[in-house]
């Protein structure tokens, strides 16, 4: 009987566990995107396009913006896609220096 019981509870908890370990998954992990653009400049994503002249993607903007923002949100909201390009913060490299140089700007440092 008590083998059972127990057997069920951490059926039960294994449950919940992988539940909360979902949830915990869906939550933005990474430092936030402070947009300095440099990660458009190593590579291209899905949507971009390398411009082997300017080195970075030929949709990032000078102001480094992505120029396909709009159409990119639009689609991926189309597809249903859960976790988009767009605002799961910075990923790629915590160390990039264009990124240091705008917090270190932000923060009133030299
Ligand atoms: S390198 Fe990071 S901070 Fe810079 S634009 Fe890309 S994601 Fe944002
Ligand atoms: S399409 Fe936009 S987000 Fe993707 S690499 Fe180009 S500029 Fe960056």
């Amino acid at each position: 009987m008590s083998g059972s019981n127990g057997k069920e509870k951490d059926s039960s908890l294994s449950e919940e566990f992988l539940r909360e370990l979902d949830d915990a998954l869906k939550e933005p992990v990474c430092p936030e995107c402070v947009m300095c653009g440099w990660c458009c400049k190593q590579t291209v994503c899905y949507y971009g396009q390398w411009d082997y002249d300017r080195h970075q993607c030929m949709f990032l903007t000078n102001d480094n913006l992505c120029d396909k923002y709009e159409e990119i949100v639009k689609y991926e909201k189309s597809i249903g896609l859960e976790v988009g390009l767009f605002g799961s913060g910075c990923c790629l490299n915590y160390a990039n220096p264009d990124r240091i140089k705008l917090l270190k700007r932000r923060n009133g440092e030299p």
